[in-house]
């Protein structure tokens, strides 16, 4: 798949010049250091290329090399949605379905320009005329640096790209630690480093510059809304969206939370649910064999990775905690021998 990816993806780049890179909403570290890393790679090549994300990122994001120039689709639509028609090649980098892509996935599905996907996750939709899919990468970083190896025939890459490449690996291994970190994951990073990623800064950038009102946030969600439930091995926290407003919640603020929750000793599941845009937003974790995207895509209209998946409910806070809950009895073999 690699291979032939490759040799499509090099053949229409040739042939192109306004490239627009686009990746999922809600954007993470991997979705922006790979899809900036692609954009500061493609403008080195003078090409056009820019990035469009569907909505918002994180503030501790902000310091990324390139990220001034990026367009929020929400800032200006009519714009964004035109340069997507018009470009001569389009980039989905870190989802592998449309409906991922928030208020871009019209423009995406309009577009008459031939869409190229890199993506590490599960079960991809055949939205794109070029794929590159691999669930056993460890975040789509790690795929653009494979890319831009294979596109230049070496590992030199500038500091800003290295940078980029270094911060979506780290967001998506939780720093070379979760499951899905290989012996490649490793030595990319080190290649990422010698190439002038500083890996103290860039941890630093990303996960000790938090707001105070997220400090007293996580501490509420801890002391007051964390739920344990040793039967099943699962932990949860919910927030509705009266004390997210409470504790003046920026995008981000909650990132990592669900891991707290997770680190209690045998816990194998855990969950944390958030009122956002009138919905329950849920993030899933879970530790081992059970299968935390089966539960988010069976029961919560979402989907993800066996240890990291996603879903939503539309219903009440409490009528959300009450069907989760209510399920674990279904799961309690699995989560017994995860
Ligand atoms: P997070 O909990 O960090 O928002 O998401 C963790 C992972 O779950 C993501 O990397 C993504 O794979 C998946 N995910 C999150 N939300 C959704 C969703 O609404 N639908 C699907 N299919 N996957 C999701
Ligand atoms: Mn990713």
């Amino acid at each position: 798949m690699f291979e032939k990816f490759i040799e499509a993806f090099r053949d229409r780049l040739a042939s192109s010049d306004k490239i627009i890179i686009t990746t999922h909403k809600n954007p993470d570290g991997d979705a922006m250091g790979s899809s900036l890393a692609l954009m500061l790679y493609l403008r080195s090549l003078g090409k056009d290329a820019k990035v469009i994300v569907p909505n918002r990122y994180p503030d501790f994001l902000h310091w990324m090399p390139g990220q001034e120039e990026v367009l929020d689709f929400l800032a200006d639509p009519k714009l964004a949605r035109g340069l997507i028609l018009e470009a001569d090649l389009v980039c989905a980098l870190d989802f592998n379905h449309p409906s991922r892509a928030g208020e871009v996935e019209h423009a995406l599905r309009k577009t008459e320009a031939p869409i190229a996907m890199i993506d590490h996750h599960l079960n991809p939709d055949d939205f794109a005329q070029m794929a590159w899919s691999d669930p056993s990468k460890c975040a789509t970083a790690e795929m653009i640096f494979l890319l831009l190896e294979a596109l230049e025939g070496n590992t030199t890459f500038t500091a800003h790209v290295s940078s980029c490449l270094y911060a979506g690996i780290i967001t998506d291994s939780g720093g070379f630690r979760f499951s899905n970190t290989t012996p490649l994951t490793l030595r990319i990073g080190a290649a990422l480093m010698e190439n002038g990623a500083v890996p103290y800064k860039i941890y630093e950038a990303i996960f000790d510059t938090h707001s105070e009102h997220r400090m007293r946030l996580m501490g509420y969600a801890l002391r007051d809304k964390l739920r344990v439930l040793p039967a099943y091995r699962t932990a949860y926290i919910s927030l509705t969206a009266e004390e997210l407003e409470t504790y003046h919640f920026k995008p981000g603020d909650t990132e990592g939370f669900v891991n707290l929750a997770l680190s209690i000793q045998n816990v194998v599941f855990a969950v944390f649910m958030a009122e956002k845009d009138g919905l329950i937003k849920m993030s899933f974790r879970s530790s081992g064999t059970f299968p935390a995207n089966e539960v988010a895509s069976s029961h919560f209209q979402g989907g993800g990775h066996l240890n990291a998946a996603g879903g939503i409910s539309q219903d009440t806070m409490q009528e959300t905690i009450d069907r989760f809950v209510g399920l674990l009895p279904t799961y309690e073999n699995e989560l017994k021998k995860a």
